[in-house]
């Protein structure tokens, strides 16, 4: 630990480069890439047994976007760089500061990546921060001068010498790019993409497994970014303004928790007459406390809720028949998302099935399943470290550690690696049980639009009719082909052909007609993309190249020979243990 705070000897003069680890990440090599660990949210964890009907998707480093808008100082952000892409940054440009933001499993490549700056950047200061921060020894582990634990905004306008309560600037961002399902690449438009809304960070229920939780402070703690009903709606305003969307993914943890400003919001938005959509993170006792209108109106269309494990012992879920729960949100059109965990303390290798079994029947629209993982900084971590029954690097390497191979501790029931099949078996079950995810997705949503079709509040219509226009045309194809593929399984057949036959009473002749026609291209593009994944195709985000106004006027300085500040030689801050926060 510091005595004092650390402060760069430039300020806000410094040239800061912000970076993500480098690439290509769906393979296995040296660095700490697994191919079972790919870049994309869904197809990492949610949807990655569906095969050609798996959500694939990229989202931008939001943390570091957040921090290039709110540091009044020249930022050059890189994200998704190759290492040959990050090396050449370096080579060509002579910035002060160098911060990179990194998961655990990633510690190959942030060791790699500051090796690098010491070479061609020697003088550079390096910030390293995001969840790595709660590594254990991280600071002799990599060769950083100093670690940015928690929440990076104001730790950097700190450092700079700027002035940490400043408000906050959102990033204007869509929340996804490179969509792609069926074998169909959806284009990046704001109609089909959510914007990006950042409201908190942390969540003060403080899971004992939950690193973001812990992240940010754990148990009772979170950090606003904007405090009121009032100060979100704006934010919201400009966004919609600026991005054109009318959806919104909003990237709190446990978004409705904070009840006053959730309503004041709902106030605004009616007042206004906005019909947004929001797709948020929700705690199942914390969703049970709003009324469904409330929850329709506030434009609720898509929740990702943690459903954990049968009788669980979390507070949020206390009360809580998940299951009852679920089909009453799905009848009303919300598509949810459901996560357990496997290899809680009481599974065991008798009781796995039923484990599974009681998962899968939740019918969620998508299911995500991880390993029980206790991550540094988290209570379950320190527990394990504490029982002595943490696996050590040399049995479990960091970039193992994310929840979707192996588990990073002795399970007092589940041995032999036997945890591995059991998540394959969870992904497998659902897939099989349930379909696909995007059969779902479209029944729920086609029931939403029946039930509220003739609402009488103009805005909920609004949505609801702006949410269903693809489900006259291409959603209609999507599940015609979904249904042809299924044709030597009549189960699913007649399953999904339900789907099609509602959809077709609903909109009548021209999806009839337009459903075949579409749907023929649609199942080639299966059948190509089921032979693509399996001679191993993999896919992998583009790389951003971005500066903030204050990088872009210093690059233009530097075009007519204005002076670029050098780290002053003597005020160098060393690196040395006592750097490291
Ligand atoms: S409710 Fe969800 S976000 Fe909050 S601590 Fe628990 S797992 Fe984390």
């Amino acid at each position: 630990m510091e005595t004092m705070s650390p402060m760069h000897p430039l300020g806000s003069r410094a040239n800061i480069l912000l970076t993500s680890v480098f690439g290509p990440y769906a393979r296995d090599d040296e660095y700490g890439s697994r191919k079972i660990n790919p870049m994309e949210l869904y197809h990492n964890q949610v949807t990655r047994e569906q095969g050609p009907f798996s959500l694939r998707m990229f989202h931008r480093s939001f943390g570091l976007m957040l921090l290039k808008e709110n540091i009044d100082a020249p930022c050059t952000l890189l994200d998704f760089p190759s290492l040959e892409r990050f090396t050449d940054e370096l080579i060509d440009h002579s910035y002060n500061i160098v911060g990179i933001s990194a998961i655990i499993p990633n510690i190959g490549k942030v060791k790699k990546m500051c090796e690098l700056i010491r070479t061609h950047l020697p003088q550079t200061t390096i910030v390293v921060g995001g969840h790595i921060a709660n590594m254990p020894d991280l600071k002799h582990t990599i060769d950083a001068d100093h670690i940015c634990k928690g929440e990076g905004v104001s730790w950097f306008r700190k450092f700079l010498g700027l002035d940490e309560k400043a408000p906050i600037k959102h990033p204007m961002v869509y929340s996804g790019f490179g969509t792609r399902i069926l074998g169909i690449s959806t284009p990046d438009k704001p109609v089909n993409t959510a914007a990006m809304l950042i409201p908190s960070v942390g969540c003060p229920m403080g899971c004992n497994f939950c690193s973001t939780s812990a992240l940010y402070g754990g148990k009772g703690k979170f950090i606003n970014f904007y405090e009121t009903g009032d100060d979100l709606f704006a934010v919201m305003c400009d966004i919609e303004a600026k991005l054109k969307v009318s959806a919104f993914f909003v990237m709190d943890e446990n978004f409705l928790l904070q009840r006053d400003r959730a309503l004041k919001l709902l106030e605004l938005m009616k007042l206004n007459k906005k019909c947004w959509a929001l797709f948020v993170f929700s705690s199942a006792r914390v969703l049970k406390s709003y009324t469904m209108e409330q929850l329709i109106r506030l434009g609720i269309s898509w929740v990702w809720m943690g459903l954990e494990g049968e009788n669980s012992s979390y507070g949020k879920l206390s009360g809580v028949q998940t299951r009852d729960l679920v089909q009453e949100l799905q009848s009303h059109g919300i598509r949810v998302l459901g996560s357990t965990i496997l290899g809680l303390e009481n599974h065991t290798h008798e009781n796995i099935d039923r484990v599974i079994d009681y998962a899968v029947r939740h019918d969620t629209v998508f299911h995500q399943f991880m390993l029980y993982t206790p991550i540094p900084g988290t209570p379950l971590y320190e527990r394990h470290k504490k029982d002595g029954t943490l696996l050590g690097e040399d049995e479990r390497p960091a970039a193992d550690n994310h929840g979707q191979h192996r588990f990073n501790f002795y399970h007092e029931h589940i041995k032999d690696g036997r945890e591995t099949e059991y998540l394959r078996n969870a992904f497998d079950q659902d897939f099989e049980v349930n379909g696909p995810s995007l059969a779902r997705m479209i029944r729920t949503m086609l029931a939403g639009w029946k039930r509220y079709k003739n609402h009488p509040d103009p805005c909920i219509r609004k949505r609801l009719k702006w949410e269903i226009k693809y489900l006259k045309t291409t959603y209609a194809a999507a599940v015609w082909a979904m249904k042809r593929w299924y044709r030597d399984d009549q189960r699913m057949h007649d399953k999904i052909g339900y789907i099609l036959r509602d959809i077709y009473e609903e909109f009548g002749w021209k999806t009839r007609i337009i459903a075949p026609v579409l749907g023929l291209y649609a199942y080639l593009a299966i059948k190509r993309e089921h032979r693509r994944l399996a001679e191993g195709w993999t896919y992998e985000p583009h790389m951003s190249y971005e500066k903030n106004a204050k990088a872009l006027e210093l690059e233009s300085s530097a075009k007519s020979r204005i002076k670029i500040y050098p780290t002053p030689q003597g005020a160098f801050i060393p690196h040395t243990a006592q750097n490291v926060t």
